[in-house]
């Protein structure tokens, strides 16, 4: 098969679908690989290393477009590049369609065959492309959360892990998954006194066993949450219901009850976040403040270190690009359920239920 890999346009968007060890994979499973100049430069890899592995390096992305049967990417199309696909193509990719119902209606024109990276499910019930990338930002968001405590970035001049003598940061991560361990485990290791909610005692049991009780864990009541709000210099938001809204635990009035330069990193404000006020924000322009809380709400956080992000997609998207590019799309997902999972789209049909319920669409 020819399977090729292009720039992303999409605003600060770094990542890359194909690293030069992934060209090279596919090179030896007997596939050609079209990279497009510098698709891999911002998340560190040389057009020179691409070629090295054995890849076809293509300045015009129309080339691309036009000869591979198989396009992997990191994010979902824009326009300019949906107008470039033929019918039957099989696009390999985050897609969140529920979210963008012009997208969808482009690509279905299009008749693309189009596998989701974030419906891409095992038997149970893990989503193997996503939580890589939630690592990635529970582990971000104690980091930029540090950053934005310092006084000089909006914050109550606060150093999370403290010094002898002096009392540590306190640290709130509202949600105990991927997210919220992850943001416990930094917060932890920096030094800071870390508090973790969840509404599932499995998920606070785990902790508990895994820190030893060196971190307090909460049931996430009302009354916790005012006790922590009141504490905490840094919170995270880090809850999820599955395939829902994030339910807006701190409101708008809440916000007065916490300490002046407080730092909120509301990592769900990709489901519209769990605090009332969050609103999604970029890279560029992360924070704004409201009643003295500094919000932190970057809709696309993995993308600020894009060569560990791309390291980790690229890890757990191979074996699955491989299998389409090996077997075709039709027999890997005959053979392979968590393939089939990821099938959003299929030659101009919605083909997964929940994207067609959410747009109102025919599935
Ligand atoms: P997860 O399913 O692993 O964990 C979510 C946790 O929230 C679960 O343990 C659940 O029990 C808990 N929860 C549900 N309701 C709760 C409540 N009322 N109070 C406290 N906890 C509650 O999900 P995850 O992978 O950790 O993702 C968390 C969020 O982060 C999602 O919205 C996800 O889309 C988002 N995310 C954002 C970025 C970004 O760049 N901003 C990147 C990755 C993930």
């Amino acid at each position: 098969m020819k399977v090729g890999c292009v720039k992303e346009i999409k605003s600060h968007e770094y990542r890359v679908g194909l690293t030069p060890s992934c060209a090279e994979a596919y090179i030896r499973h007997g596939h050609n690989v079209f990279i497009e100049n510098s698709a891999g430069i911002n998340a560190g890899y040389t057009d020179e290393e691409y070629k090295a592995a054995g890849a076809l390096l293509i300045d015009d992305k129309r080339k691309i477009f036009n000869e591979c049967e198989m396009i992997v990417k990191v994010k979902e199309p824009l326009r300019q590049e949906c107008e470039l696909f033929h019918s039957g193509q099989i696009l390999f990719t985050f897609l969140h369609l529920a979210s963008n119902e012009v997208l969808t209606q482009e690509l279905l024109r299009a008749g693309i065959k189009g596998v989701a990276y974030e419906t891409i499910e095992t038997e149970n019930g893990q989503l193997p492309l996503l939580k890589p990338m939630s690592e990635i930002s529970g582990r971000l968001s104690i980091q930029e959360g540090a950053k934005f405590l310092e006084k000089p970035f909006g914050g109550r001049g606060v150093l999370l892990g403290g010094v002898p003598g002096v009392e540590k940061g306190k640290v709130a991560v509202l949600g105990a998954g991927v997210v919220g361990t992850n943001a416990v485990k930094m917060a932890y290791g920096l030094g800071a006194k870390v508090t973790v909610l969840d509404i599932n005692i499995n998920r606070l049991e785990y902790l508990d066993d895994i820190f030893d009780g060196r971190i307090e864990t909460l049931y996430s009541s009302r009354a916790n949450i005012e006790k922590i709000l009141a504490e905490s210099d840094l919170l995270i938001g880090a809850v999820l219901i599955h395939g829902a809204k994030a339910p807006h635990l701190i409101k708008r009035d809440d916000l007065k009850n916490m300490k002046n330069g407080a730092v909120v990193v509301d990592v769900a404000v990709d489901q519209g976040g769990c605090v009332e006020t969050s609103k999604p924000t970029a890279h560029d322009n992360p924070v704004f403040v409201i009643d003295d809380v500094v919000h932190y709400c970057v809709a696309n956080m993995p993308g600020a270190v894009a060569r560990t992000a791309t390291q980790a997609l690229t890890g757990v998207t191979l074996k699955y690009g491989l299998e389409i590019a090996d077997k075709g799309l039709e027999k890997a997902a005959r053979e392979n359920n968590e393939i089939a999972a990821g099938i959003n789209l299929y030659e101009s049909k919605l083909t997964y239920r929940a994207v067609a319920d959410d747009l109102g669409l025919e599935y």
